[in-house]
């Protein structure tokens, strides 16, 4: 049984989550054409240590490896996927979406949630994209029950991405969070249902969901941490963190 969490500290991460959505709110009114990616990273920590809290993404370095994160927010713009890197070169346009993905450590515990948010008028197609991801992301949440197994949760999110004839990111999904940024279990996208690990009350996961409109494919740039789609093509994420509940799994970060 891995990261089970006491009542006390499901109060803590709730209280933490509840100041991420605020924060990331922020930063979606604040993206709009003209404005930087790096001033947009600025924003997000100089908010998160308002609070007293800690940007949990900072300096933080994955146990598996690979160099430690220069930012408090990762800001992945269009066909960038994830771990986009705040730069003061980086102009958001009319058009662009922007994923935003932060983490915040409230009382020594992590909170983990990400939004795309469009910059000024997107197209009907690139709107499609945000909204199947959105809905994916509650579609896992809600496959997040006590008793059910990590497949009910990645089946359920394919299935929302894949009729809508779009892709999950193959390399990349949820995971355990709470304690670090990243803990067991690993939650892939896709998955048999009634297969892998068995999901406990108490547990927290970050559920997210990366797609892409023409593949589910990706690479990383020279940078080491940019993850961008294969063929070019538009990518958004949602993420939440929650508590896996005998009914679904409870929202954290809202
Ligand atoms: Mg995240
Ligand atoms: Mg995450």
């Amino acid at each position: 049984m891995s990261n089970i969490y006491t009542q006390k500290e499901i109060a803590s991460l709730r209280e933490g989550g509840k100041r991420l959505a605020r924060i990331l709110s922020l930063l979606a009114e604040r993206s709009v054409p003209g404005v930087s990616t790096a001033e947009l990273d600025v924003y997000a920590e100089e908010l998160i240590r308002a609070g007293g809290d800690i940007p949990s993404f900072k300096d933080y370095a994955p146990v598996w490896g690979g160099p430690a994160y220069p930012a408090a927010l990762c800001a992945s713009v269009n066909k960038e996927v994830v771990h986009g890197v705040p730069r003061a070169d980086r102009i958001l346009e009319e058009g662009d979406i922007i994923g935003l993905d932060l983490g915040l450590t409230h009382d020594g515990l992590v909170s983990d949630s990400a939004i795309t948010v469009a910059v000024g008028e997107i197209s009907a197609e690139t709107q499609r994209l945000m909204d199947v991801t959105k809905e994916a992301t509650y579609a896992g949440i809600k496959a997040a029950v006590a008793g059910a197994r990590v497949g009910d949760i990645g089946h359920a999110i394919e299935d929302v991405v894949k009729e809508a004839g779009f892709y999950v990111m193959e390399d990349l999904g949820g995971h355990g969070v709470g304690h670090h940024v990243h803990e067991a279990p690993v939650i892939p996208n896709f998955g048999t249902p009634g297969k892998g690990p068995l999901l406990h009350e108490g547990q927290v996961l970050a559920i997210e969901v990366m797609t892409g409109a023409g593949t589910g494919n990706g690479r990383t740039l020279k940078d080491k941490f940019t993850y961008v789609t294969k063929d070019g093509s538009m990518s958004a994420h949602f993420e939440h963190t929650i508590v896996v509940t005998d009914t679904g799994g409870e929202v954290l970060t809202k």
